[in-house]
């Protein structure tokens, strides 16, 4: 089944403790689509300037991803320049640049409309919200946010959060939409603002799902999900963690879609698919790890991570 994702497409300039790699192709929604390309097909609606060329459309190509709703216009595209020198699993931002989607207008190419999911990728909750009204068929409906947002958007974002199956953000940001620093409290804040199932990233520590009472993938005999945890995998260097929590996303929905039914077994193995994605993300700089990955890579890594966990 295919997804359809809205996102940023951009060029980021990335310092991390392995060194630092100017105006890379990166942005949410590329990222995500890469990932979740390894699992299903992938549709794009974005925006891109004249500084968008053929290598970068060459990368989604290359992935057979559709980027017929990637709109090209006069300007400069998305540009994100951030740093991880004190801290791996959180970036810190030094500049963020719109640039042409500061009047982006989505359009949905026919073609997409028969896209059963639908991932709102980190961007503007307005042009989220754009895209949601525009697919009023999707099965389901995935998105994710960051502290730009939360904290200067919030009005537009709830809005965004009422419709969501399921919302995937970081510890730090469940925290600050919630205003508790518990994060099983806050939990239950940001699930009370509507998402049905909360997907919340710890980096290098895993991710956790957890559940309001409507879950999408409701236990059969309809009783309550406790909470769930997806270990990462412990690397030996992590070379640039930009684009890992959109990577987990692109495993963890691109799963989900390659499914016929959301079982609840089925949602813990995309928790693991989302894990799996996020550690190859963040073995070199930007979206190089990715574009060289295999299925078999994919395959073994997630045995691996069954054996991190298992007990008996
Ligand atoms: P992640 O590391 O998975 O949280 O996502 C990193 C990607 O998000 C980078 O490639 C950036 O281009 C993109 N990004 C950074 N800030 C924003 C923002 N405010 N809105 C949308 N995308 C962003």
């Amino acid at each position: 089944m295919a997804i359809t994702v809205v996102g940023s497409v951009a060029f980021d300039s990335i310092e991390t403790p392995a060194g630092r790699k100017e105006r890379c192709l990166g942005g949410a929604a590329t990222y995500f689509s890469i990932s979740a390309s390894f699992f299903t097909s992938v549709r794009v609606i974005a925006v891109v300037g004249e500084d968008f060329g053929a290598a970068e459309e060459a990368v989604f190509d290359a992935r057979g991803i559709d980027t017929r709703g990637i709109e090209h216009a006069r300007g400069k595209s998305f540009f994100w320049q951030g740093s991880y020198l004190e801290n791996l699993n959180e970036a810190k931002t030094h500049a963020t640049e719109l640039n042409v989607f500061a009047d982006f207008e989505p359009k949905i190419p026919d073609s997409y409309r028969d896209s059963e999911f639908l991932f709102l990728a980190n961007i503007d909750p307005v042009l989220q919200r754009r895209v949601r009204e525009q697919m009023p068929g999707v099965k389901l409906v995935a998105g994710d946010t960051m502290n730009y947002w939360i904290k200067d958007h919030r009005p537009a974002l709830k809005e965004v959060l009422k419709g969501l199956d399921v919302l995937l953000i970081n510890d730090t940001e469940t925290r600050m939409l919630a205003g508790n620093n518990n994060l099983v409290q806050a939990a239950r804040g940001v699930l009370a603002l509507g998402p049905r199932t909360l997907v919340v990233k710890h980096g290098e520590y895993g991710a956790t799902a957890f559940f309001g009472d409507h879950s999408f993938a409701p236990k059969s005999d309809g009783s309550a999900h406790h909470p769930f945890r997806a270990p990462a995998l412990p690397l030996e260097e992590v070379v640039d963690p930009t684009g890992a929590g959109d990577s987990f996303a692109g495993g963890f929905f691109g799963y989900l879609a390659s499914r016929r039914e959301l079982t609840p077994a089925i949602l813990r193995r995309a928790m693991f698919y989302g894990g799996v994605m996020g550690s190859f993300a963040c073995e070199r700089f930007g979206t190089e790890r990715l574009q060289k990955l295999t299925r078999k890579e994919i395959d073994e890594r997630f045995t691996l991570f069954r054996e991190l966990t298992h007990l008996d």
